[in-house]
């Protein structure tokens, strides 16, 4: 295992706190970064801790360029040029299209889409210049099955798969993959917001029968990470218990 710096957006919780700790189990110095709840950050960072790993917390908005260079700054000074990128931060703001404001569509497709544009294009000269880069970007079940209610949402996750494969082929030849996770319902705050009646719902549609844990995510990711995973790129990998089947 090589060590390479990584970075993960939304590392506070969920699925990106479970990635956090995952790569720097796997022996990666972690930056990452949090919207607002910097107890659950320092969470993070105490478990990295007692892994007897290395990671470095900062606050952030990633669907703001200028919060997102200053993210990356901090991280560079701190841990080195970042070669490993997981863009995880997501938002919801669901409601049924007809009555959904221009606010619920920009903010979910600025924080959700708009994010990975912005750190992507911050973060790959460095990738560039190392010859080495591994980009995973976090989507959805959910973009390929659409969902009422969350049009703007499955936009934005389907809007990653455009952005993932375009960026796989335009820095290929540079030896840096980009790759997209599709999880299926995980266990997260996210989720816990649901009616419970939702959940059993959701539940009977997935072939496995439950809800996904953030580890389970974190495992694929780091998997996507890895010097390991080298010759896997623009490749969309289901994390969800077979409900699309291997959309
Ligand atoms: P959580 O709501 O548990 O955590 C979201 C994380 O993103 C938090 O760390 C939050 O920071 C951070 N964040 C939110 N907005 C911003 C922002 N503008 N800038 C920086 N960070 C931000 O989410 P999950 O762990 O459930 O989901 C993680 C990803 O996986 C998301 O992209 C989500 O869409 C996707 N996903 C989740 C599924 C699920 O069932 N849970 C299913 C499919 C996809 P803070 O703690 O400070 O608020």
């Amino acid at each position: 295992m090589t060590e390479r710096v990584a970075f993960v957006t939304g590392g506070s919780r969920g699925i990106g706190r479970a990635t956090v700790l995952s790569l720097a189990a796997a022996g990666h110095p972690v930056g990452f970064c949090y919207a607002r709840d910097e107890v659950a950050a320092r969470a993070t960072s105490d478990a990295v801790r007692e892994l007897g790993g290395t990671s470095f917390a900062t606050c952030a908005d990633v669907a703001d360029p200028k919060s997102v260079d200053v993210a990356f700054t901090e991280i560079e000074r701190e841990l080195g040029a970042v070669t490993v990128l997981v863009n995880n931060a997501g938002i919801t703001r669901d409601g049924l299209l007809a009555r959904m404001s221009d606010e619920q569509w920009t903010s979910v497709i600025d924080t959700n889409l708009s994010g990975a544009f912005h750190t992507i294009r911050r973060g790959v000269p460095a990738m560039m210049k190392a010859r080495y880069g591994r980009i995973v970007n976090i989507s959805s079940v959910g973009a390929q099955l659409g969902a009422p209610g969350q049009a703007n949402y499955a936009a934005a996750k389907a809007g990653l798969l455009g952005l993932t494969r375009s960026v796989a082929r335009e820095f290929a030849r540079r030896n840096i993959t980009c790759n997209v996770v599709a999880p299926g319902p995980i266990v997260t705050e996210m989720t816990d917001e649901m009616p419970q009646e939702w959940k059993a719902q959701i539940e009977a549609t997935v072939p496995l029968q439950r809800f996904g844990t953030a580890e389970e995510c974190a495992a694929v990711v780091t998997f996507l990470c890895s010097d390991s995973a080298g010759y896997v790129t623009g490749a969309l990998v289901p994390v969800d218990g077979g409900m699309g089947m291997g959309h």
